[in-house]
Formats: C-alpha cells, sequence, structure tokens
C-alpha cells in the first residue's frame, strides 16, 4: 500500500546540524514517521536538548557531538552510528554556515570555512555512510541541504552559493557513482526558512518585506514546511528519484 511506502520504521540514520532549524525538522519528521535517528552537530547541550524533545514521538534518538569540517568526528559519527543502531539507511548532509561579505572583501578563511562544512564535510561524511551502506549490501539513501542559492547566488555570499552549487553537482556525482548499490543521493533546495542563520535578515523589516513580496507563497517557509521533502526522500516512496534537487522554496525559482 502507497502509504507503507512512505513509512520509516525499522529504517536508521543521522541528521547532521540537528540541533536547530531545519535539521532538528528533519530529525523530528523522520522519528514520527517511525525512523530511529543519530542526531549530530558541534553544540551537545543543544543536541541533548533536542534529543529530549524528540523522543516524545518515537525514538530511540541518540545525540552524538560530531563536526563535520573534522575527519576524525566523521569516522567517529559513523562508527558510533553503527554501534547505535547496526547499519545506517539514510544520512542527511543538513550542517551548513554561511559568511556575508562583498566578493571584494572576502577572506580566505571565510571561503575555507564555508566549503569545508558545506561541501568537504558533506563528501567525506557521505564517503566513509556509504562504506557501510555498500559493506552491509544494503540500499541506503543520502540527502544533501543544498538551497535555492546554487541556482540563482545572492549578494555577498560568494562562498555559500558557490558551495551550494557546487553540492547540487556532488548529489549528481554521488548519484552517479553509487547507484550501483542502491544508493540514492538527492538533495532538498530550500528558499527562504526562518530560523537562526536567516533571523537577522527576517527582522530586517524592510528587507524582509521585499523578499517576502517576492515569494510566490507569500511567506518564508518555517522549518517545518521541509519535513515532507525530508520523510519522502527517505523512504521507499522515493525508491527511482536519484541525483535530483526538490526545491522546496514557496514558489521562488518559477517566478
Ligand atoms: P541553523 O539553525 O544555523 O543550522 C545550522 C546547523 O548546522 C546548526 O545546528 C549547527 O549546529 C550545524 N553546524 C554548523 N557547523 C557545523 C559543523 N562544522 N559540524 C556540525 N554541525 C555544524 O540554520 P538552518 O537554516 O537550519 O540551516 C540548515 C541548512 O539549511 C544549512 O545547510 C543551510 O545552508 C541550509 N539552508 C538554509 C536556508 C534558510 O533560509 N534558513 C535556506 C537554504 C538552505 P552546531 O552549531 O551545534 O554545530
Amino acid at each position: 500500500m502507497i502509504l507503507e511506502k512512505f513509512s520509516l520504521k525499522g529504517k536508521s540514520g543521522i541528521v547532521t546540524g540537528a540541533g536547530s532549524g531545519i535539521g532538528k525538522s528533519f530529525a523530528t519528521s523522520l522519528v514520527q514517521a517511525g525512523a530511529e535517528v543519530v542526531i549530530a552537530g558541534r553544540n551537545i547541550g543543544r543536541l541533548e536538548a533536542t534529543a529530549r524533545e524528540i523522543r516524545q514521538f518515537g525514538g530511540p534518538v541518540v545525540p552524538i557531538q560530531a563536526d563535520v569540517a573534522k575527519m576524525e568526528d566523521i569516522q567517529n559519527l559513523v562508527d558510533r552510528t553503527v554501534e547505535e543502531f547496526g547499519k545506517i539507511d539514510f544520512l542527511f548532509n543538513n550542517a551548513g554556515i554561511i559568511r556575508r561579505n562583498p566578493c571584494e572583501d572576502f577572506t580566505e578563511k571565510d571561503w575555507d570555512d564555508v566549503f569545508t562544512v558545506n561541501l568537504k564535510g558533506a563528501f567525506f561524511l557521505s564517503q566513509a555512510a556509504a562504506r557501510v551502506m555498500i559493506s552491509q549490501k544494503r540500499k541506503g539513501k543520502i540527502i544533501n541541504t543544498s538551497s535555492r542559492i546554487a541556482l540563482q547566488s545572492g549578494k555577498a555570499l560568494p562562498a555559500y552559493g558557490a558551495s551550494k552549487a557546487g553540492l547540487t553537482q556532488l548529489t549528481k556525482s554521488m548519484a552517479n557513482d553509487w547507484a550501483q548499490y542502491n544508493i540514492l543521493v538527492n538533495a532538498i533546495g530550500p528558499g527562504y526558512v526562518r530560523t537562526e542563520m536567516t533571523e537577522p535578515l527576517y527582522q530586517d523589516k524592510e528587507w524582509s518585506a521585499e523578499m517576502t513580496s517576492r515569494i510566490p507563497l507569500g511567506r518564508w517557509a518555517d522549518p517545518e514546511d521541509l519535513a515532507g521533502a525530508a520523510v519522502f526522500l527517505a523512504s521507499d516512496a522515493s525508491d527511482y528519484i536519484t541525483g535530483q534537487t526538490i526545491f522546496v522554496d514557496g514558489g521562488w525559482l518559477s517566478m
């Protein structure tokens, strides 16, 4: 039956950047759909609080401290997930950072920081998780959090925009290489979502009103607006979709 294909009962995996915003919403919805989830990030106190909140919907929900900019943390995250659940069915590469500065002033440090978290971290965590899926001969789902900026760019965002565009290519590369193992790799591309990352922009009333007027659905997304796509892409209901980015942007890119 079709609704059973959307269930995540018996599936387990990882969500990075799950202590806040979009990642927290992903983890919550995955647990609500029946999954057991490791939630990862750098701030362990926040992850533990998030885990306590999400457990009311099911679980287990296991917080693990991991900085995706560090290769040793990446391997440890995968190893500990296998210790906890015995397997990995899905990985959400959601951790991301933004640095705003115009191209003429952008620093090497900001460039390296953004690329290390948004692109290098996503790649090597995917690689570590895929190696487990391949060795266990398990079907797998990898879902990257991209952005509508991957297609458009924006002002004062050279590294962020390029990293998200790179993530689109990386999504396709991994989808190609790992299709033979039945590991499907897709991305979710949010438009404007109200989170810690965007709160300063949201509070800029004039700027925010102008952006909102350009969104066909007439409002910013809440993190929960992304949850349906997350459950779908992690579930058996999307078993013939790979290499794609689903934009969840209120129609922004169709304008
Ligand atoms: P957020 O609340 O700031 O979430 C970012 C998360 O990433 C945090 O939980 C943070 O946790 C984690 N993180 C940052 N650096 C990390 C690292 N080195 N290792 C592990 N975790 C790290 O903002 P958000 O809007 O939910 O962002 C989530 C994703 O959505 C990002 O990839 C972002 O680029 C993307 N996105 C957001 C929007 C939007 O409008 N909000 C639009 C398009 C795409 P710790 O600080 O605890 O590590």
